[in-house]
């Protein structure tokens, strides 16, 4: 009975489930939210130790035998299950989240939740032990990649626990891991869109020297094109133009770019893998063009030359974004 394009993997494990939630560290005031609640296995848990849990279901037979299982009991009036797509619903209030969830919907729900407007505490989520691995990885390890990156400027997370696949019923492919997820607040004062656009570009190749990956003519000519849009836009505007503000209230814009996220193959395929080396045959510097000498005065200022994205940490991010952005070049 149970669908595999729902992602219906049910906990079988009690001891499993009780664990998960001590983790959880919930308290009697806490509204939980639960995603993908499926038979209850786990609800029932929530319920013993929270105010209350709002439950989001997809799968209607799912919804039906929930409200069946908690019905009569003391639980009833303190569960509330509602039936759709966590991905197209608006989050209700909650002060944490516990979730095991289909895995086909791993990076848009991350996003979703880090881009909530209302505050919770932090959510405690059953991930593919891979997707886990890259949420967590840091500068040097292996899976350290763009994912890890843009979840580390919005959150900080932890891995909590590692779940074979024998503890579900059917048992999934692959085994799997519990992260926890603290958004930051307030959060960093950056636009999300410049920012992506920069790790987008530095991990694209992620074992190339930055030197390498802004010498090629494609990233130039965008970075270019961009940089000259923004100067004639300034002088449009006769140098009125406020200077951008440091935004949290990108939050906004994070909310937009869910739908783009969604369409990723975020943390599936090695970033290094899709190589195509265009300029590299040209020993990179054959041209010689002023606005190159900026972009590489840049680099050489921060001593980025020479780096890689695979070995940068968050901090190093956030001052190469603010060089670029002194300058007046754009990655959005
Ligand atoms: N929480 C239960 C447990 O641990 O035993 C079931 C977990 S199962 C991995 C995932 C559940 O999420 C299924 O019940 C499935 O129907 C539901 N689901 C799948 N896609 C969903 C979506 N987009 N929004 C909400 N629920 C979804």
């Amino acid at each position: 009975p149970f669908e595999k394009s729902k992602g219906q993997h049910i906990l079988k494990n009690p001891m499993l489930v009780e664990t998960i939630v001590q983790k959880a560290g919930i308290k009697p005031t806490d509204v939980v939210l639960e995603i993908g609640p499926g038979t209850g296995n786990l609800t029932k848990k929530l319920l013993e130790v929270s105010k209350s849990v709002v439950a989001i279901e997809l799968d209607p037979r799912m919804v039906l035998e929930l409200n069946r299982r908690f019905q009569g009991t003391p639980y009833s009036n303190r569960l509330k299950v509602i039936q759709g797509d966590i991905l197209k619903s608006e989050l209700p209030y909650f002060d944490i989240c516990v979730a095991n969830i289909p895995y086909q919907i791993s990076s848009p729900l991350t996003f979703k939740l880090l881009s909530h407007h209302s505050v919770f505490r932090c959510a405690v989520i059953m991930f593919q032990r891979e997707f886990a691995m890259r949420l967590v990885a840091n500068p040097g390890d292996n899976l350290y990649c763009r994912l890890s990156v843009n979840t580390q400027l919005l959150a900080r997370v932890s891995h909590l626990l590692k779940v074979g696949r024998n503890n579900f019923k059917p048992p999934p492919k692959v085994d799997s891991s519990v992260v926890r997820i603290e958004p930051r607040r307030p959060l960093p004062p950056v636009s999300f869109k410049e920012w992506d656009g920069l790790i987008r570009l530095c991990f694209n190749r992620k074992n190339k020297t930055l030197g390498s990956i802004f010498k090629q003519k494609s990233v130039l000519s965008l970075l270019e094109k961009n940089y000259k849009t923004m100067q004639a836009l300034q002088q449009a505007q006769n140098g009125q133009m406020e200077e951008e503000k440091a935004s949290t209230d990108d939050l906004a814009v994070l909310a937009d770019m869910i739908e783009d996220l969604s369409m990723d193959s975020y943390g599936v395929k090695d970033e290094d893998e899709m190589d195509v080396e265009e300029d590299d045959m040209m020993g990179g510097g054959s041209e010689k063009s002023d606005f190159k000498e900026m972009i590489m005065g840049i680099l050489k200022q921060g001593d980025f030359a020479e780096k890689r994205a695979s070995k940068l940490t968050q901090v190093d991010f956030l001052y190469l974004l603010s060089l670029f952005k002194k300058a007046g070049i754009h990655f959005a």
